[in-house]
């Protein structure tokens, strides 16, 4: 029998019938390729599967649970702090107004609607007094410095319109 033979009987590794082996063991004393394979057989027989030691599973998923069970509680205590700390803030702000918001919400309100009625004639104040000013710098102000200033802006309002335009038709980057 030839080298091929063999070969194969060595890489199908099944049972050999016993003058079969008998020339198989002639064969591999010659033949270092099929030696060598034989080898390889021998060593891959011996090779015991490592198994996991045992209650590794186990261990793993009370591991496993008890990770998901801390996690749980930092997110429910995360979850308290954040609640009870925008309730004392809410409270703590709250505080100044609360006593008159509780016994009289009248009075309240008409603060408020104080404190918007004063904004309001501060803000006519300043536009009536930002209306003098200009009258005023009208008038003392030559109308061809006016006229340059006016064309200076006009100018810069161009450029200004010019750029937006440029950086909406740039490709959006993402
Ligand atoms: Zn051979």
């Amino acid at each position: 029998m030839d080298h091929q033979h063999f070969e194969e009987l060595l890489l199908n590794d099944e049972p050999i019938a016993r003058e079969e082996n008998v020339a198989l063991q002639a064969h591999l004393r010659v033949c270092p390729k099929c030696a060598a394979l034989a080898q390889a057989n021998r060593a891959l027989n011996h090779v015991v599967m490592a198994a996991p030691v045992s209650g590794f599973a186990t261990r793993f998923q009370v591991r496993l649970a008890a990770r998901r069970k801390a996690q749980r509680r930092r997110y429910l205590f995360g979850g308290l702090i954040l609640f009870f700390s925008a309730v004392g803030l809410g409270i703590w702000l709250a505080l100044p107004i609360l006593p008159t918001a509780l016994f009289s919400p009248s009075t309240l309100l008409t603060a408020w609607a104080n404190t918007l009625a004063s904004t309001l004639s501060l803000f006519q104040a300043v536009v009536e007094a930002g209306g003098v000013i200009l009258r005023v710098m009208a008038r003392f102000i030559p109308s061809e410095t006016w006229f340059l200033s006016l064309s200076f802006f006009s100018l810069l309002t161009f450029g200004w319109m010019l750029s937006i335009q440029k950086v909406a038709r740039l490709p959006q980057a993402i």
